[in-house]
């Protein structure tokens, strides 16, 4: 084991901004921050994804999903009837176009949606899933998870709980978090 557990464990400093680190806090080098429970970076909505905001992205993920179906929906009834012939493709090409642009936006957020769904009933994050084996508290970790309490109560903390939580508290490195 790498690390002891508890109040005891030693935090990390962070070298840009020089204060202790909450554990799964990351600095993000764009926004010249450490953000809490570090997901990423988000060049779409120009911010961090970390512990305050992640649950407000799978909604923004969602609402953008259903926007797109319903676009979808939309374009596909515009493309509908009349056999296909080059005159029909002349007239709706820029439609057809849209449409399957809209296709492909609509599988990539399915795609983040079922990730970022994934990710919270684990209780882990992009970052702790993707470089596992450089985060100091990660890589010597016997446990898969040290901070997974089970789908549901991961899932309820998520989406439901709207304090802050102190992550190296309930750091179990050993057994995965069995309380
Ligand atoms: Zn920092
Ligand atoms: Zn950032």
């Amino acid at each position: 084991m790498a690390f002891p557990q508890g109040p005891s464990l030693c935090l990390r400093r962070c070298g840009y901004c020089m204060l202790k680190q909450p554990m799964r806090a990351k600095h993000c080098q764009v926004c010249q921050h450490c953000v809490r429970r570090y997901d990423h970076h988000c060049p779409w909505i120009e911010n961090c994804v970390g512990e305050r905001n992640h649950a407000l992205f799978l909604v923004y993920l969602a609402v953008q999903l259903a926007v797109l179906l319903w676009a979808l929906l939309v374009a596909w009834s515009g493309l509908g009837g009349g056999p296909l012939s080059w005159a029909w493709l002349r007239h709706r090409a820029l439609l057809l176009l849209a449409f399957l642009a809209m296709a492909v936006l609509a599988v990539v957020a399915v795609l983040l949606l079922a990730s970022h769904l994934y990710l919270a009933a684990c209780n882990t994050t992009t970052w702790e899933f993707m470089s596992r084996h450089r985060i100091s508290y990660l890589k010597h970790c016997e446990a898969e998870n040290p901070f997974d309490r089970g789908v549901l109560r991961n899932l309820w903390r998520f989406f439901c709980s709207r304090r802050l939580v102190a992550w190296e508290q309930l750091y179990s490195p050993e057994d995965g978090g069995a309380v």
